[in-house]
C-alpha cells in the first residue's frame, strides 16, 4: 500500500468531534496534522443522516461549538441541513479543508516502537502519525439485522442512515422497522407523503414533548446571548440539560419524568388500546428518551398502522411480523440503530500486538474516556471512547482537545516522545464509572439498549455532567501515565 504522509497528529473522523481538535491545534499554532474520513466532506452524523425530519434533540443554542457560537438558528431545534452547513462553515472558516483527506477509511493501526509513531493503514494508503486521535463517531456504524428473506426483497430497502436522495415515500406502502429517535422522526415525515406507513414497534419508549418552534430574525439576538451563556456553561437551558442528564445517569428524579411522559401520552392518544401499546414497561431513561411534538399525532392518522411486534421475515414484497401477519411493502426502512462507538478498536493493535477490542473483551474502557492502556499517544474523542458520551454530543471534542494540548505541553517540557496510560489507572477509573452508572436506568431500568456492554455495564455514558467532563479534562494527569519513549536530549 502506498505511503501517503508522516504527520504529527492524525485525526480520524470529520464530524464535530474531529473538527474541534483540529481547530484547537490551529489556535495553538500546530499546523502539522491531517484529518482522514471515509466520508466525502465534514459533518459526521449530520453528513451521514439525511432522512426527512432529521433534527437535533438538544436545543441549538446549546448544540454548537464554544468557539463558533451563533444565534442564527431557524428553530429552537435545528434540522440536519442547517447543522451540516454550520459544521462545514466552521471547517472552512478554520482552514481545515486543506488538512482533510476524504474518502479515506482507516483499516488498521499498529504502534511502531522503533519509530515512536503509529502506522495507520487506510483504503488510500499508509500514514505515519506521532499521535493518533480517533473521533469516529458514536452512532456511525449501522445495524442492519439479518432478517430472513432480506436479500430477496424486490422493493427498496435501506437503513435510516443511508437515505436515498430525495426519497419521501410519495404514494408508496412503506414499512419502518424500529421506533427509536430515527424511526420516530422518519414516521412523522413519511406519514405526510406515503400512501401507507406500517411501523414495527418491538419495544415502546418514553416520549416527552419537544416544543420545537421556528425562530424569527428578531429572536436571533436573544438566542445568541443564550448560546454564549451556554458555551460558558451557564444559562438556564444548560442547567436544565445538566440536571436531566444527571437524573438519567444516576437514576434520581426519574419518577417525575415518567409521570410527565405518561401525561403526554394520555393527552395525545385517546384510544386506550393504542395507549397501552405505546406504554413502555421499562423505567424512564432505560432507552434514550424520545422528544417529539408530532409522533403520536402521526401514528393516529388513517394511513399509519402500528404493529407492536418484531419484524421477523421478509418476502419479495412483504414483511412478516412475529405473530405471522404479512404486510405488503414497496419500501422497507431499517431504523434499527447503530453499533454504539463502532468497531474501530478492533482495528487498533496495542504494543503487545493484540487488538484493544480483544483485550477489553466486551467491557470497553478508557482512562477518563480518552486513553487506552497499551496504546501510546492514542487519544479517543467522543464516539469510539468508552464512556465518552454526554448530552451535548460535540462537547467531548472540545474537552479532549484541551486535554491533548496539555499533554503535548507536558511531553515537550519533559522530553517525552511517547506515553501511555497505566493499566491500573484505566481500570480504576472504569470501576468508579461503573459504580456510578450501574445504578442508573440504562443498566438497571429493565430494558436492553445500545449502551450496555457484553457484561451489562454502561459503555456509553460519561459518569457525570458536562462541567465534570470539562474539569476532568482541563489538565493533563501525568501521574496516570508512564513514559514509553524519551527524546535523546530532554528539553531543559
Ligand atoms: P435505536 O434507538 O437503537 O433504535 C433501533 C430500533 O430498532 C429500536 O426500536 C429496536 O427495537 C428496533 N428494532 C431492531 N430490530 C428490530 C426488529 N427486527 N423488529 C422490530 N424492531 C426492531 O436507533 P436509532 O433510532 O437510530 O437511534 C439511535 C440513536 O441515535 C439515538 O438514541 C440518538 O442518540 C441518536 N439519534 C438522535 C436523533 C436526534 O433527535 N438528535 C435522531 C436520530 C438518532 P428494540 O427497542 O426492541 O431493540
Amino acid at each position: 500500500m502506498d505511503f501517503v504522509a508522516h504527520t504529527k497528529a492524525l485525526i480520524v473522523g470529520s464530524g464535530g468531534n474531529g473538527i474541534s481538535p483540529a481547530v484547537y491545534f490551529k489556535r495553538a499554532g500546530i499546523d502539522d496534522f491531517l484529518i482522514i474520513s471515509k466520508h466525502s466532506d465534514f459533518g459526521g452524523t449530520w453528513f451521514q443522516n439525511t432522512y426527512p425530519g432529521c433534527e437535533v434533540d438538544v436545543p441549538s443554542e446549546l448544540y454548537q461549538l464554544s468557539y463558533a457560537v451563533t444565534g442564527d438558528w431557524s428553530a429552537v431545534y435545528a434540522r440536519q441541513p442547517e447543522l451540516l452547513t454550520y459544521l462545514q462553515k466552521v471547517a472552512a472558516d478554520n482552514d481545515l479543508y486543506r488538512h482533510a483527506h476524504f474518502g479515506t477509511e482507516m483499516t488498521g493501526a499498529d504502534w511502531l516502537g522503533g519509530e515512536n509513531c503509529w502506522e495507520v493503514r487506510t483504503t488510500q494508503g499508509t500514514y505515519h502519525a506521532d499521535f493518533l486521535l480517533l473521533a469516529t463517531g458514536y452512532l456511525e456504524e449501522a445495524v442492519l439485522p439479518r432478517i430472513p428473506g432480506r436479500d430477496a426483497f424486490e422493493g427498496r430497502l435501506f437503513h435510516s442512515s443511508q437515505w436515498p436522495d430525495g426519497y419521501t415515500g410519495e404514494g408508496e406502502h412503506v414499512a419502518v422497522i424500529g421506533t427509536g429517535s430515527s424511526g420516530m422522526q422518519i414516521v412523522s415525515e413519511l406519514q405526510k407523503h406515503a400512501c401507507a406507513v406500517t411501523v414495527f414497534q418491538r419495544t415502546p419508549t418514553w416520549v416527552l414533548p419537544k416544543r420545537n418552534e421556528k425562530l424569527a430574525l428578531e429572536d436571533h439576538e436573544r438566542v445568541h446571548e443564550a448560546a454564549a451563556a451556554a458555551a460558558a456553561h451557564r444559562g438556564e437551558t444548560f442547567s436544565r440539560r445538566e440536571k436531566a442528564w444527571s437524573d438519567v445517569i444516576t437514576g434520581q428524579g426519574l419518577a417525575k419524568n415518567e409521570e410527565l411522559a405518561r401525561e403526554f401520552l394520555e393527552a395525545q392518544v385517546g384510544d386506550p388500546e393504542l395507549r397501552a401499546l405505546l406504554t413502555p414497561r421499562h423505567r424512564f431513561g432505560c432507552k434514550r428518551t424520545l422528544y417529539s411534538d408530532d409522533y403520536f399525532t402521526a401514528l393516529q392518522q388513517p394511513n399509519v398502522r402500528i404493529v407492536p411486534e418484531a419484524a421477523v421475515g421478509i418476502g419479495a414484497s412483504t414483511i412478516t411480523a412475529a405473530s405471522g401477519a404479512e404486510i405488503e411493502a414497496d419500501t422497507i426502512v431499517f431504523a434499527t440503530g447503530f453499533h454504539f462507538g463502532g468497531h474501530v478498536l478492533a482495528r487498533v493493535k496495542r504494543r503487545d500486538g493484540r487488538t484493544v477490542a480483544e483485550v477489553q473483551a466486551g467491557h470497553p474502557q478508557a482512562y477518563k474516556s480518552v486513553s487506552v492502556a497499551g496504546c501510546p499517544n492514542l487519544f479517543l474523542i467522543g464516539g469510539p471512547a468508552p464512556n465518552g458520551q454526554i448530552w451535548h454530543g460535540m462537547f467531548a471534542g472540545e474537552a479532549t482537545a484541551r486535554y491533548l494540548l496539555a499533554a503535548f505541553d507536558f511531553m515537550a517540557e519533559n522530553g517525552v516522545l511517547a506515553l501511555e496510560v497505566d493499566e491500573a489507572a484505566e481500570a480504576g477509573w472504569k470501576r468508579r464509572a461503573d459504580a456510578i452508572l450501574d445504578n442508573g436506568p440504562v443498566v438497571a431500568g429493565g430494558c436492553t439498549n445500545y449502551s450496555q456492554d457484553e457484561l451489562g455495564h454502561n459503555k456509553a455514558a460519561w459518569p457525570g455532567s458536562v462541567r465534570d467532563m470539562a474539569e476532568a479534562l482541563s489538565t493533563f494527569d501525568a501521574s496516570a501515565y508512564r513514559v514509553v519513549a524519551r527524546s535523546a536530549a530532554p528539553a531543559t
